[in-house]
């Protein structure tokens, strides 16, 4: 099939009017990127593409007393670039506990740890002297012999760091409860755009990760379980008989079924009673592992069907504080969630063999894995394990950059949370929900320098900024789009892209193209409205003329965004009737629309409703005669 190119400037007619397909703005080292075929303007990967990947075989040791985490970790790490690399870049997050580390808050005192102390490292049996006590959370380290084109590498290095006493993403729960991620040093980012990724972690930008495979093995002590990401490979060495078998029906059960109970944890009835067991986990093709550990936690499982033609079931579990109401739901609402996404929206079967939600207090997503806090409102604690769960899709199947492009993953987790939550609690609530935690105090903001486009990157905004970005602007986009395109073409450009990207690292550029090919007509001027300005929601009535049998309405977009919105008539005689307008009516003017109402009847009042779309200045969007 011949694929629609959008390299040569386009040209459309629509109602009359030649129209000139804009361009988007491309950065000079994306073009770069184009130029070398490793991305295409049709939106696919470029016939030069590449990627970097790794084979991970970690051994862990969580020492509950000392409270340590210690590795011995070996890497395989493939350079399929066209490029010689002559150094590695190592990431490890959890530098960021250490009191030099830049970041983007403050920090307390239980925050701070001595951070990684690598005891040795060796890149291909020689031994390398580095000296991580300078390390902050990346760090490069020079290679004695370069790594060529399309070829390997193996890293050897054993490790420890201290669990920070504070949680947060990570950290000690409680005394016997930890959640460990970001807990192996790792081999950063090279790619096609930028080459190493070298931005440090502020505690802000999250996850850009290659796709690599793991086998990783989890020491603890007796009476210690220990959930993380990938499939337990061993229940039946680490876990008593009962306990195995339970875990084993929940993997094809539609009903919860308690796993270990408190009392049980307590006896001494769940774990082996070995001095210590090793938990082995396996996933391939994932762009991080993390675990977590407790002798405390009751644990839950149940099933969620995920393709209903291929009749494929994932293992849903839950682990948390028996005292968290909240939790007590939670495996029963992750099987809906996963069920919802893989048969909604995105409308793809969900890409991994399952998922754990753990009691924290981060409200955060891993890949297979989310840390969410408690909370005594029931629908909160729902929507936030859903938005946790919907990253699955942004950033883990798509492996987008996150450090860079937040808005790639974070803006799509809040949509889905957004079309759940219609579907979980009508849509009244999700609207009202979606516009006093996601909209209302961006629209509201008095200080409104701080709203940049959107396309600026992740790094260069802060705060609010940094925020408004990633979330609430982002996701309005994409259900502007959903608006306009119609749910059935939407889904199918989105698919497009997301069959196109998965498993790779798209840009925003991709995204755009990628949507344009899978709609079949250029959307640049959509996505240059949304993304490449400084606009935001303020529509504004203008004028109403009646001339004969028909009103004339003229309506200004004085904020510029390309928004759908109603046109709600009331007519002198009581009727009201409501006109949507999708944001293609902004295509040829952005600034101004002209609408013609037909009727023989008085109209008494006009009101511009854009819903969640929610306006800058409401109070001018009404007309009354
Ligand atoms: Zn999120």
């Amino acid at each position: 099939m011949k694929k629609f190119t959008l390299s040569a400037t386009m040209l459309f007619i629509i109602g009359g009017n030649l129209l000139v397909a804009q361009q988007l703005y491309m950065p000079r080292n994306v073009k770069i990127a184009v130029e070398n075929n490793t991305r295409a303007l049709d939106g696919s990967p470029g016939k030069n593409y590449w990627q970097n990947e790794g084979k991970y075989d970690i051994n862990v040791t969580v020492n509950p007393e000392t409270k340590m985490v210690s590795g011995v970790e070996k890497i395989v790490y493939s350079n399929n670039s066209p490029d010689t690399l002559n150094i590695l870049a190592i990431r490890f997050v959890n530098n960021v506990h250490k009191p030099e580390a830049p970041r983007g808050g403050y920090a307390s005192d239980d925050f701070f740890t001595s951070g990684l102390d690598i005891e040795s490292f060796s890149v291909n049996n020689e031994s390398y002297n580095v000296n991580s006590k300078n390390w902050g959370t990346v760090a490069a380290v020079r290679l004695k012999q370069p790594l060529l084109p399309h070829s390997s590498i193996e890293l050897n290095i054993v490790w420890s760091y201290p669990l920070s006493k504070q949680d947060g993403r990570e950290g000690q729960i409680d005394s016997t409860t930890f959640y460990v991620a970001y807990s192996y040093p790792r081999i950063s980012v090279y790619d096609d755009y930028n080459g190493w990724d070298l931005l440090p972690h502020n505690l802000s930008q999250e996850f850009y990760n290659d796709f690599n495979d793991y086998q990783l093995s989890v020491k603890v002590p007796k009476d210690y379980v220990v959930w993380a990401t990938g499939d337990l490979e061993n229940p039946d060495e680490v876990l008593q008989p009962v306990i195995a078998k339970r875990l084993k029906d929940s993997y094809t059960s539609k009903d919860v079924i308690h796993i270990a109970n408190f009392k049980e944890m307590q006896d001494g009835k769940v774990t082996k009673q070995n001095d210590w067991n090793t938990w082995k986990f396996n996933s391939t093709h994932i762009t991080d592992v993390c675990f977590a550990v407790s002798k405390n936690y009751v644990w839950d499982g149940i099933s969620a069907l995920v393709d209903t033609i291929a009749n494929r079931r994932v293992s849903v579990q839950a682990a948390y504080n028996d005292t968290a109401k909240d939790f007590h739901h939670y495996a029963k609402w992750a099987q809906h969630s996963l069920e919802y996404f893989s048969s909604k929206w995105p409308g793809i079967s969900y890409p991994f063999p399952k998922m754990t939600s753990f009691q924290g207090h981060a409200d955060m997503e891993y890949p297979m894995m989310v840390n969410d806090g408690t909370t005594k409102d029931f629908k909160f604690a729902q929507m936030v394990q859903d938005h946790e769960i919907a990253h699955s899709y942004f950033p883990f199947y798509m492996g987008i950059n996150e450090k860079r492009y937040a808005f790639m993953d974070e803006g799509w987790a809040t949509t889905f949370e957004y079309l759940i939550g219609q579907e979980e609690f009508g849509k009244a609530h999700a609207d009202s929900v979606y516009k006093a935690f996601r909209i209302r105090s961006y629209i509201q903001d008095p200080s409104t320098e701080e709203d940049q486009p959107i396309i600026t990157m992740s790094t260069q905004v802060s705060g609010v900024g940094y925020g408004r970005n990633s979330y609430g602007k982002a996701s309005l986009s994409y259900l502007a789009l959903k608006d306009m395109l119609g749910d059935s073409l939407f889904k199918k450009a989105l698919h497009h892209y997301m069959d196109e990207w998965h498993g790779k690292h798209p840009i925003p550029w991709d995204y755009f193209n990628a949507m344009s090919a899978g709609a079949g007509q250029n959307l640049n001027w959509f996505f240059n409205n949304w993304f490449f300005t400084n606009n935001y929601i303020d529509l504004k009535m203008d004028t109403i003329k009646k001339e004969k049998d028909f009103y004339t309405i003229t309506v200004k977009n004085a904020g510029g965004f390309a928004i759908p919105f109603d046109l709600r008539i009331t007519y002198a005689d009581g009727q009201i009737s409501t006109v949507h307008q999708s944001p293609a009516v902004w295509q040829k003017n952005e600034r101004e629309q002209v609408f013609k109402i037909s009727t023989d009847k008085i109209i008494k009042s006009v009101q511009l409703d854009g819903g969640i779309f929610m306006d800058y200045t409401p109070k001018d969007n009404w007309w009354k005669g």
